[in-house]
């Protein structure tokens, strides 16, 4: 059985966290809230603890992981910290940044995916961070759900995929961002986007100078865990661009009453079930809670508004794509 404790999420109570962080250390799995998603957490000093992700998750052994850290200091436990990243930490952290970094020897295999080297985050949240405290070791920790499921962002949706893997899951609500970590390789001379996420590119490049965006094959040679199916709802997904030429597509294949929508602007005509949002940071936020909503409600197919590229609109265009298995 998975013990779950439902805590304040600005201020968690300690006896929850060291029972937590004891469950951890003795290395079985932890969910918890962060700033961006839900993670699974395991001892990333352990690589018997780590395997036990992997089964839970069904997550394919070539994607690797992020390691979480309670200090821009504790960086150093897993991985090397040069100047730029070190200042990077201190700039963003705690937040929703995570920079790959040469590893060190001692980070086990399957974290990495046999790589050289590693992902490191410091989450802005206190229930993670309280967590990290009390447990005394990194944690590796993906996102909480089933591979290739729309991301966790509520205790509800890590129950409704993982039951009871987890040994403990921390409710701390729904978390606020809604969408993952943006993921930069810090490793190479010219910093190199792998994942765009809740920290935008455009406050990065303001401090970081030019951040390159990689062709899919470099991408992919780099960044293994971007080749799988992810946040796929179990409904088939159709975008909508800036164009309506999608809506033709849509009410040929179903009924008004059978198609779920979700976005920003006002459909063409009234759907079966319609979640809209007041703008960008509200839709990332709702997103992922919404899809997995959407799946229980009796549709046929769903619908999703494309933002705009800026800010967080460049995470939610990816992940938008992906769950559509566009990309
Ligand atoms: P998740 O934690 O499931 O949201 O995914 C972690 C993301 O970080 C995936 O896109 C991984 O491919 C990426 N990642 C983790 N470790 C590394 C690494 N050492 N090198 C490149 N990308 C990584
Ligand atoms: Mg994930």
């Amino acid at each position: 059985m998975t013990i779950r404790f439902r805590l304040d999420p600005e201020k968690p109570d300690e006896r929850a966290l060291a029972v937590a962080g004891r469950v951890l250390r003795s290395g079985r799995l932890v969910a918890f809230p962060t700033e961006t998603v839900y993670g699974l957490g395991a001892n990333a000093l352990s690589a018997e603890a780590v395997a036990r992700i992997f089964v839970a998750k069904g997550r394919p052994a070539d994607n690797p992981l992020i390691v979480h850290v309670a200090s821009v200091e504790d960086v150093r436990q897993v991985a090397r910290m040069d100047h730029r990243a070190e200042a990077l930490f201190r700039r963003f952290a705690p937040g929703p940044l995570t920079l790959v970094l040469p590893a060190r020897e001692d980070v086990p295999e399957n974290v990495r995916a046999s790589l050289p080297t590693v992902a490191v985050r410091i989450p802005a949240h206190p229930v993670a961070l309280g967590l990290l405290r009390h447990c005394g070791c990194p944690v590796a920790a993906p996102s909480a759900n089933s591979s290739g499921r729309p991301s966790p962002t509520t205790a509800e949706a890590v129950a409704d995929d993982l039951g009871n893997a987890p040994a403990v899951l921390l409710d701390g609500g729904s978390t606020a961002l809604g969408v993952e970590s943006t993921v930069v390789d810090a490793v190479s001379e010219t910093l190199t986007l792998l994942r765009p996420g809740g920290l935008p590119l455009e406050e990065l490049e303001a401090v970081a100078g030019k951040v390159l965006l990689p062709e899919t094959a470099q991408l992919l040679a780099h960044s293994p865990g971007t080749r799988h199916r992810h946040y796929a709802p179990t409904l088939p997904l159709f975008l909508w661009e800036e164009d309506g030429r999608v809506w033709t597509e849509v009410a040929a294949l179903a009924q008004p009453e059978e198609i779920g929508y979700v976005g920003l602007r006002e459909p063409p005509f009234p759907c079966g079930a319609m979640r809209r949002f007041p703008h960008e940071d509200a839709y990332a936020a709702g997103l992922f809670a919404t899809l997995r909503d959407l799946e229980k409600c009796n549709l046929r197919i769903l619908v999703a508004d494309m933002p705009s590229s800026f800010r967080i609109g460049r995470a939610l265009r990816d992940r938008l794509r992906r769950a559509a298995q566009l990309s």
